[in-house]
Protein backbone atom coordinates (compact mmCIF):
# COMPACT_ATOMS: atom_id res chain seq x y z
CA UNK A 1 0.00 0.00 0.00
CA UNK A 2 1.41 3.17 -0.86
CA UNK A 3 1.30 5.83 2.03
CA UNK A 4 1.77 9.48 2.55
CA UNK A 5 3.09 11.06 5.60
CA UNK A 6 1.99 14.33 6.34
CA UNK A 7 4.28 15.61 9.32
CA UNK A 8 4.47 18.25 11.93
CA UNK A 9 7.03 18.95 14.52
CA UNK A 10 4.79 16.99 17.49
CA UNK A 11 4.20 13.41 16.56
CA UNK A 12 6.75 13.21 13.56
CA UNK A 13 8.76 10.16 15.13
CA UNK A 14 5.51 8.40 15.44
CA UNK A 15 3.72 9.09 12.56
CA UNK A 16 6.95 8.05 10.38
CA UNK A 17 7.32 4.56 12.23
CA UNK A 18 3.14 4.34 12.06
CA UNK A 19 3.23 4.91 8.60
CA UNK A 20 6.10 2.19 7.94
CA UNK A 21 4.46 -0.28 9.14
CA UNK A 22 0.97 0.87 7.07
CA UNK A 23 2.87 -0.22 3.81
CA UNK A 24 6.61 0.06 2.84
CA UNK A 25 6.32 2.64 0.02
CA UNK A 26 5.99 5.56 2.23
CA UNK A 27 6.70 9.29 1.15
CA UNK A 28 6.62 11.60 4.03
CA UNK A 29 5.79 15.58 3.49
CA UNK A 30 5.88 18.95 5.74
CA UNK A 31 4.28 21.43 4.59
CA UNK A 32 5.99 24.69 4.50
CA UNK A 33 3.67 27.12 5.35
CA UNK A 34 2.22 29.02 8.14
CA UNK A 35 -0.39 26.94 9.46
CA UNK A 36 -4.37 27.68 8.63
CA UNK A 37 -7.16 25.42 8.04
CA UNK A 38 -7.17 26.70 4.48
CA UNK A 39 -3.80 26.34 3.39
CA UNK A 40 -3.41 22.94 4.74
CA UNK A 41 -6.07 21.79 2.95
CA UNK A 42 -5.00 22.74 -0.23
CA UNK A 43 -1.42 22.12 0.03
CA UNK A 44 -2.26 18.56 1.08
CA UNK A 45 -4.51 17.90 -1.68
CA UNK A 46 -1.98 19.12 -3.82
CA UNK A 47 -0.04 16.67 -2.68
CA UNK A 48 -1.90 13.71 -2.62
CA UNK A 49 -3.27 14.79 -6.60
CA UNK A 50 0.39 14.91 -7.01
CA UNK A 51 1.67 11.17 -5.14
CA UNK A 52 -1.99 9.26 -5.51
CA UNK A 53 -1.60 7.49 -2.16
CA UNK A 54 -3.62 4.64 -1.25
CA UNK A 55 -3.49 5.84 2.48
CA UNK A 56 -2.26 9.65 3.96
CA UNK A 57 -1.53 9.29 7.77
CA UNK A 58 -1.56 12.34 10.11
CA UNK A 59 -0.24 12.32 13.50
CA UNK A 60 -3.86 12.91 15.87
CA UNK A 61 -2.93 16.78 17.06
CA UNK A 62 -5.32 19.60 16.83
CA UNK A 63 -3.92 20.65 13.75
CA UNK A 64 -5.16 17.47 12.04
CA UNK A 65 -8.30 17.29 13.90
CA UNK A 66 -9.07 21.03 12.67
CA UNK A 67 -8.42 20.31 8.51
CA UNK A 68 -7.95 16.43 7.88
CA UNK A 69 -12.08 16.25 8.12
CA UNK A 70 -12.46 18.91 5.50
CA UNK A 71 -9.45 17.55 3.35
CA UNK A 72 -10.81 13.66 3.61
CA UNK A 73 -14.27 15.36 2.60
CA UNK A 74 -12.90 16.43 -0.57
CA UNK A 75 -12.30 13.37 -1.75
CA UNK A 76 -15.63 11.62 -0.75
CA UNK A 77 -14.33 9.95 2.84
CA UNK A 78 -14.03 10.09 6.41
CA UNK A 79 -11.26 10.74 8.80
CA UNK A 80 -10.19 7.75 11.12
CA UNK A 81 -9.26 9.91 13.65
CA UNK A 82 -7.79 8.53 17.15
CA UNK A 83 -6.09 5.34 15.90
CA UNK A 84 -4.47 3.57 18.35
CA UNK A 85 -3.40 0.17 16.88
CA UNK A 86 -4.02 -1.76 13.62
CA UNK A 87 -3.08 -1.64 9.99
CA UNK A 88 -4.48 -1.88 6.82
CA UNK A 89 -7.23 -2.42 6.13
CA UNK A 90 -7.97 -2.95 9.46
CA UNK A 91 -7.27 0.39 12.60
CA UNK A 92 -8.51 0.08 16.00
CA UNK A 93 -9.54 3.61 17.19
CA UNK A 94 -11.23 5.36 20.37
CA UNK A 95 -14.52 6.24 20.89
CA UNK A 96 -16.26 7.76 23.60
CA UNK A 97 -13.52 9.67 25.24
CA UNK A 98 -11.49 6.19 25.19
CA UNK A 99 -14.55 4.37 26.83
CA UNK A 100 -14.62 2.03 23.80
CA UNK A 101 -12.44 0.39 20.93
CA UNK A 102 -13.76 0.01 17.59
CA UNK A 103 -12.28 -1.97 14.82
CA UNK A 104 -12.67 0.28 11.24
CA UNK A 105 -12.11 -1.44 8.31
CA UNK A 106 -11.01 0.40 4.61
CA UNK A 107 -13.54 -0.56 2.11
CA UNK A 108 -12.78 0.55 -1.79
CA UNK A 109 -10.30 2.91 -3.63
CA UNK A 110 -8.15 5.11 -1.50
CA UNK A 111 -7.24 7.08 -0.42
CA UNK A 112 -8.27 6.92 2.86
CA UNK A 113 -7.40 9.33 5.62
CA UNK A 114 -5.92 8.09 9.38
CA UNK A 115 -4.40 10.07 12.30
CA UNK A 116 -2.72 7.97 15.28
CA UNK A 117 -2.98 9.21 18.55
CA UNK A 118 0.30 10.49 20.15
CA UNK A 119 1.65 7.22 22.71
CA UNK A 120 0.27 4.91 19.95
CA UNK A 121 3.21 4.16 18.40
CA UNK A 122 6.91 4.41 19.24
CA UNK A 123 9.30 6.92 17.65
CA UNK A 124 12.53 5.25 16.08
CA UNK A 125 14.88 6.81 14.29
CA UNK A 126 15.18 10.29 13.40
CA UNK A 127 12.20 11.59 11.66
CA UNK A 128 13.16 12.85 8.20
CA UNK A 129 10.26 14.79 6.24
CA UNK A 130 10.55 16.74 2.65
CA UNK A 131 9.39 19.93 2.94
CA UNK A 132 6.28 20.94 0.46
CA UNK A 133 6.08 23.92 -0.90
CA UNK A 134 2.33 24.40 -2.57
CA UNK A 135 1.04 26.64 -5.44
CA UNK A 136 -0.26 29.47 -4.13
CA UNK A 137 -3.92 29.93 -3.77
CA UNK A 138 -6.83 31.82 -2.19
CA UNK A 139 -7.08 31.60 1.42
CA UNK A 140 -10.10 33.25 3.21
CA UNK A 141 -7.76 32.83 6.36
CA UNK A 142 -4.70 34.57 7.41
CA UNK A 143 -2.37 32.94 9.99
CA UNK A 144 -1.60 35.03 12.88
CA UNK A 145 1.66 34.67 15.22
CA UNK A 146 1.20 30.95 16.80
CA UNK A 147 0.24 30.65 20.32
CA UNK A 148 2.81 30.26 22.92
CA UNK A 149 1.53 28.87 26.34
CA UNK A 150 2.22 30.80 29.27
CA UNK A 151 4.99 29.80 31.48
CA UNK A 152 4.43 26.89 33.81
CA UNK A 153 4.01 27.94 37.64
CA UNK A 154 4.40 23.78 38.38
CA UNK A 155 6.77 21.65 36.95
CA UNK A 156 6.08 18.48 37.70
CA UNK A 157 8.80 16.67 35.49
CA UNK A 158 11.10 17.62 38.30
CA UNK A 159 8.94 15.50 41.10
CA UNK A 160 10.11 12.75 43.01
CA UNK A 161 7.04 11.45 43.73
CA UNK A 162 3.51 13.12 42.17
CA UNK A 163 -0.65 11.81 43.38
CA UNK A 164 -2.55 12.07 40.80
CA UNK A 165 -6.40 12.68 41.14
CA UNK A 166 -9.04 11.95 38.48
CA UNK A 167 -12.79 12.09 38.02
CA UNK A 168 -13.36 9.80 40.80
CA UNK A 169 -13.08 12.39 43.56
CA UNK A 170 -16.58 13.18 42.12
CA UNK A 171 -16.37 16.92 43.03
CA UNK A 172 -14.09 20.01 43.69
CA UNK A 173 -14.80 20.03 47.61
CA UNK A 174 -13.33 16.87 47.60
CA UNK A 175 -9.72 17.76 46.77
CA UNK A 176 -8.36 18.00 49.72
CA UNK A 177 -8.89 13.96 50.33
CA UNK A 178 -6.28 13.15 48.28
CA UNK A 179 -3.98 16.70 49.05
CA UNK A 180 -3.54 15.45 52.14
CA UNK A 181 -1.73 12.18 50.72
CA UNK A 182 0.12 14.10 49.02
CA UNK A 183 1.30 16.22 51.78
CA UNK A 184 1.72 13.04 53.84
CA UNK A 185 4.05 12.04 51.01
CA UNK A 186 5.85 15.40 50.15
CA UNK A 187 4.47 15.05 46.90
CA UNK A 188 3.39 17.36 43.96
CA UNK A 189 -0.18 17.02 43.09
CA UNK A 190 -1.46 16.45 39.45
CA UNK A 191 -4.49 15.50 37.70
CA UNK A 192 -5.85 14.05 34.64
CA UNK A 193 -7.79 16.83 32.26
CA UNK A 194 -11.23 16.83 33.57
CA UNK A 195 -10.44 17.97 36.84
CA UNK A 196 -8.13 20.45 35.36
CA UNK A 197 -11.18 21.53 32.21
CA UNK A 198 -13.54 21.69 35.35
CA UNK A 199 -11.03 24.54 36.85
CA UNK A 200 -10.58 22.24 40.04
CA UNK A 201 -6.86 22.43 39.74
CA UNK A 202 -5.05 24.85 37.65
CA UNK A 203 -3.97 23.29 34.31
CA UNK A 204 -0.33 23.24 34.56
CA UNK A 205 -1.14 20.32 36.79
CA UNK A 206 -2.36 18.18 34.10
CA UNK A 207 -0.51 14.94 32.99
CA UNK A 208 -1.36 13.66 29.84
CA UNK A 209 -0.66 14.18 25.85
CA UNK A 210 -2.08 17.22 26.33
CA UNK A 211 -0.38 18.40 29.48
CA UNK A 212 2.83 17.15 30.71
CA UNK A 213 5.15 14.58 30.59
CA UNK A 214 6.12 12.72 33.25
CA UNK A 215 8.74 10.11 34.95
CA UNK A 216 8.67 10.60 38.72
CA UNK A 217 10.01 7.46 40.92
CA UNK A 218 6.38 7.07 41.95
CA UNK A 219 3.06 8.39 40.71
CA UNK A 220 -0.19 7.34 42.37
CA UNK A 221 -3.14 7.69 40.47
CA UNK A 222 -6.42 8.12 42.42
CA UNK A 223 -9.37 7.62 40.75
CA UNK A 224 -8.21 7.78 37.29
CA UNK A 225 -9.50 5.27 34.53
CA UNK A 226 -6.28 4.99 32.53
CA UNK A 227 -7.64 6.30 29.40
CA UNK A 228 -4.29 6.13 26.63
CA UNK A 229 -4.35 10.33 26.93
CA UNK A 230 -3.34 9.90 30.15
CA UNK A 231 -1.15 6.87 30.35
CA UNK A 232 1.45 8.68 27.04
CA UNK A 233 1.96 11.24 29.94
CA UNK A 234 2.76 8.87 32.97
CA UNK A 235 4.34 5.88 31.99
CA UNK A 236 7.73 6.65 32.65
CA UNK A 237 6.98 6.29 36.20
CA UNK A 238 9.26 4.18 37.73
CA UNK A 239 6.53 3.30 40.34
CA UNK A 240 3.35 3.13 39.46
CA UNK A 241 0.29 3.33 42.20
CA UNK A 242 -3.25 3.26 41.17
CA UNK A 243 -6.49 3.19 43.56
CA UNK A 244 -9.52 3.10 41.87
CA UNK A 245 -12.66 0.63 42.85
CA UNK A 246 -13.08 -0.51 39.36
CA UNK A 247 -10.92 -3.70 39.29
CA UNK A 248 -11.25 -3.55 34.98
CA UNK A 249 -9.86 0.15 35.08
CA UNK A 250 -6.90 -0.23 31.96
CA UNK A 251 -4.92 2.09 34.90
CA UNK A 252 -3.97 -1.33 36.57
CA UNK A 253 -2.80 -2.64 32.92
CA UNK A 254 0.22 -0.22 33.58
CA UNK A 255 0.27 -0.32 37.48
CA UNK A 256 3.07 -1.46 39.94
CA UNK A 257 0.60 -1.80 42.84
CA UNK A 258 -2.67 -1.29 42.59
CA UNK A 259 -5.30 -1.42 45.39
CA UNK A 260 -9.08 -1.86 44.26
CA UNK A 261 -11.66 0.29 46.16
CA UNK A 262 -13.07 3.36 47.70
CA UNK A 263 -10.88 6.17 47.17
CA UNK A 264 -12.85 7.90 49.92
CA UNK A 265 -12.22 4.72 52.60
CA UNK A 266 -8.49 4.30 50.76
CA UNK A 267 -6.80 7.48 50.73
CA UNK A 268 -7.31 8.59 54.38
CA UNK A 269 -6.46 5.03 55.55
CA UNK A 270 -2.85 5.52 53.67
CA UNK A 271 -2.33 8.94 55.11
CA UNK A 272 -3.17 7.69 58.66
CA UNK A 273 -0.46 5.09 58.02
CA UNK A 274 1.60 7.53 56.91
CA UNK A 275 1.69 9.95 59.87
CA UNK A 276 2.06 7.20 61.86
CA UNK A 277 5.97 6.58 60.40
CA UNK A 278 6.89 10.11 60.99
C1 LIG B 1 -7.35 14.96 22.23
C2 LIG B 1 -7.49 14.52 23.65
C3 LIG B 1 -6.49 14.86 24.53
C4 LIG B 1 -6.60 14.45 25.86
N1 LIG B 1 -5.60 14.77 26.71
C5 LIG B 1 -5.65 14.30 27.98
C6 LIG B 1 -4.60 14.57 28.90
O1 LIG B 1 -3.61 15.24 28.60
N2 LIG B 1 -4.70 14.04 30.13
C7 LIG B 1 -5.77 13.29 30.55
O2 LIG B 1 -5.79 12.85 31.72
N3 LIG B 1 -6.79 13.06 29.70
C8 LIG B 1 -6.76 13.55 28.44
N4 LIG B 1 -7.82 13.33 27.62
C9 LIG B 1 -9.05 12.75 28.18
C10 LIG B 1 -8.99 11.23 28.30
O3 LIG B 1 -9.43 10.62 27.11
C11 LIG B 1 -9.91 10.76 29.44
O4 LIG B 1 -11.22 11.22 29.20
C12 LIG B 1 -9.47 11.23 30.82
O5 LIG B 1 -8.10 10.92 31.03
C13 LIG B 1 -10.31 10.55 31.86
O6 LIG B 1 -10.03 11.11 33.10
P1 LIG B 1 -10.29 10.29 34.43
O7 LIG B 1 -9.53 9.02 34.40
O8 LIG B 1 -10.05 11.23 35.56
O9 LIG B 1 -11.88 10.06 34.39
P2 LIG B 1 -12.73 8.76 34.08
O10 LIG B 1 -12.32 8.12 32.82
O11 LIG B 1 -14.16 9.16 34.25
O12 LIG B 1 -12.33 7.77 35.26
C14 LIG B 1 -12.68 7.94 36.60
C15 LIG B 1 -12.22 6.69 37.33
O13 LIG B 1 -12.48 6.85 38.72
C16 LIG B 1 -12.92 5.62 39.23
N5 LIG B 1 -13.72 5.92 40.44
C17 LIG B 1 -14.94 6.50 40.51
N6 LIG B 1 -15.30 6.64 41.81
C18 LIG B 1 -14.29 6.15 42.55
C19 LIG B 1 -14.07 6.01 43.95
N7 LIG B 1 -14.99 6.44 44.85
N8 LIG B 1 -12.94 5.42 44.37
C20 LIG B 1 -12.01 4.97 43.49
N9 LIG B 1 -12.15 5.09 42.15
C21 LIG B 1 -13.27 5.67 41.69
C22 LIG B 1 -13.74 4.99 38.14
O14 LIG B 1 -13.77 3.57 38.29
C23 LIG B 1 -12.94 5.42 36.88
O15 LIG B 1 -12.00 4.43 36.51
C24 LIG B 1 -7.74 13.72 26.30
C25 LIG B 1 -8.73 13.40 25.39
C26 LIG B 1 -8.62 13.78 24.08
C27 LIG B 1 -9.71 13.40 23.11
Amino acid sequence: MSVLAIVEQRMAGEVLTAAKQFGPDVKAYSIDLPYTADAYTAAVEELIRKENPQLVVFGHTYQTRDYAPKLAARFGRVLIGDVIAGKPPVFVRQMFQGKFNADVRLVGDGPHFVSIQAGAWRAEGSPQAEAFSPSPTTSRQVAEAPFREAARAVDLTAADIIVSVGRGIKEKENIPVVEALAQALGAELAASRPICDAGWLPMDRQVGSSGQTVSPKVYIAVGISGAIQHLVGMKGAKTVVAINKDPDAPIFEVAHYGIVGDLFEVVPALVEEIRKTK
